[in-house]
């Protein structure tokens, strides 16, 4: 960011020693006269052009005996803050905060005019939330250092930079397609599947949600067991979070890694948003399973046992997930997860060893299971920030 002294608000000014050789001789050459003001006043502002270290002098205009008025300054320094948009235009309502002095807002004028202020170094930021996404908006960030020296009048100029506005903030899309998006299974064929994801920039964390309802559920499960299957499910699926990172680099903004986290809502009881998947409860179901937006299962046969090792694994088949052993009458096959960087794992089935998508009552949650959240984290992001984010899962 450009942060310069108007040397044009002061108009007595004289270099500071030591003399810089190159810096005079660059103001000599642009400038050889210094017969009158308006030529001195070039040579100074060649000199200044060129790097050359100045500073504000008092005013000299008295005769040896007028009394002497205080120096408008005495020894401190006039900061005055400019916060400009990309085009140069001053940009009103911007919360200025100076390292050590405090915060202030932008006038129409785009000016912060903190008065006196010791001389020194200060550290400078300038923040402009948005008020619409898209091109053109007013907000932006920007940050520098200055220093003003003592009867120095300095005007630091912060330009806004509004492309990393986006990475301080929460971002989410609603996913509701094919699962062949994110991987395909030789063994059976694509269906749809629905889940949101939160990039949650500002709250430090990936989060997926799916939002799961009653659908038939049977006449002899009690109220304490739908109760208690909702409870399970909710903790089964927030037992896939934490156990990798997703690792995001914007060219501009930098680099995070955050958690990937799973969370189950109910509808209606926790959230007025319609759900796609509906779960249909039964005593005892002889085979657990998803099929379209039918979640099957039994009470006794799936929640009870196992620590509920079947909720977790039908979770996974929500999301878009595919079973890793081998279907009845199936001896070759192969599962293709696909990931944001446009290459893919192709896993032959059955692995070498088990896992939650393998193996019943295995817990071992792989890390090709969350490619899926980056390709969706990958395109939510550069939608949002109009670059090539990149996303990639990490442990
Ligand atoms: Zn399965």
């Amino acid at each position: 960011m450009d942060v310069h002294s108007d040397s044009s608000s002061c108009y007595n000014r004289k270099v500071l020693k030591p003399l810089n050789s190159s810096v005079v001789e660059a103001a000599n050459t642009a400038q050889p006269t210094c017969s009158n003001y308006a030529e001195r006043k070039n040579w100074m502002d060649k000199y200044i052009e060129a790097g050359g270290a100045w500073e504000c002098v008092c005013p000299k205009g008295q005769k040896p005996k007028d009394p002497k008025p205080p120096c408008p300054l005495c020894g401190k320094a006039h900061l005055i803050v400019k916060v400009i948009n990309d085009i140069g235009n001053p940009v009103e309502g911007t919360t200025v905060n100076v390292d050590t002095i405090g915060g202030s807002f932008t006038t129409a004028e785009g000016l912060a005019d903190y008065g006196q202020v010791e001389p020194g170094t200060y550290s400078i930021t300038g923040e402009k939330e948005r008020t619409s996404s898209g091109p053109g908006d007013p907000g932006g960030l920007a940050t520098d250092s200055v220093t003003v020296h003592p009867d120095e009048t300095k005007l630091a100029v912060l330009k806004l930079c509004s492309k990393c506005l986006y990475w301080n903030e929460n971002h989410r899309t609603d996913y509701n397609g094919p699962d062949s998006k994110f991987l395909t299974s030789t063994q059976i064929s694509s269906v749809n599947v629905a889940f949101r994801l939160e990039a949650n920039l500002a709250d430090g964390n990936i989060t997926i949600t799916s939002i799961f309802r009653w659908g038939t559920v049977a006449s002899d499960v009690t109220n304490a067991e739908k109760a208690d299957t909702i409870k399970k499910f909710k903790a089964q699926v927030a037992s896939w979070g934490n156990k990798f990172n997703m690792k995001i680099i914007d060219p501009i903004c930098g680099e995070k890694t955050l958690p990937v986290r799973f969370r189950l809502i109910w509808s209606p009881e926790d959230t007025s948003t319609t759900a796609p998947f509906q779960v249909n409860l039964y005593k005892t179901y002889p085979r657990a399973g998803v099929t379209g937006w039918n979640i099957d299962i039994g009470y006794d046969s799936d929640v009870t046992p196992d620590s509920s090792w079947v909720l977790a694994h039908e979770y996974g088949h929500s999301l878009c997930l595919q079973d890793e052993y081998f279907y009845s009458g199936v001896s070759s096959a192969t599962v293709t997860y696909k990931k944001a960087d446009g290459t893919s794992d192709v896993i032959s089935l059955e692995p070498s060893s088990g896992n939650i998508m393998y193996t019943h009552a295995n817990t071992t949650y792989l890390k090709r299971f969350y490619y899926f959240t980056a390709i969706e984290a990958q395109e939510l992001l550069c939608n949002e920030s109009g670059r090539s984010v990149t996303c990639e899962i990490v442990n």
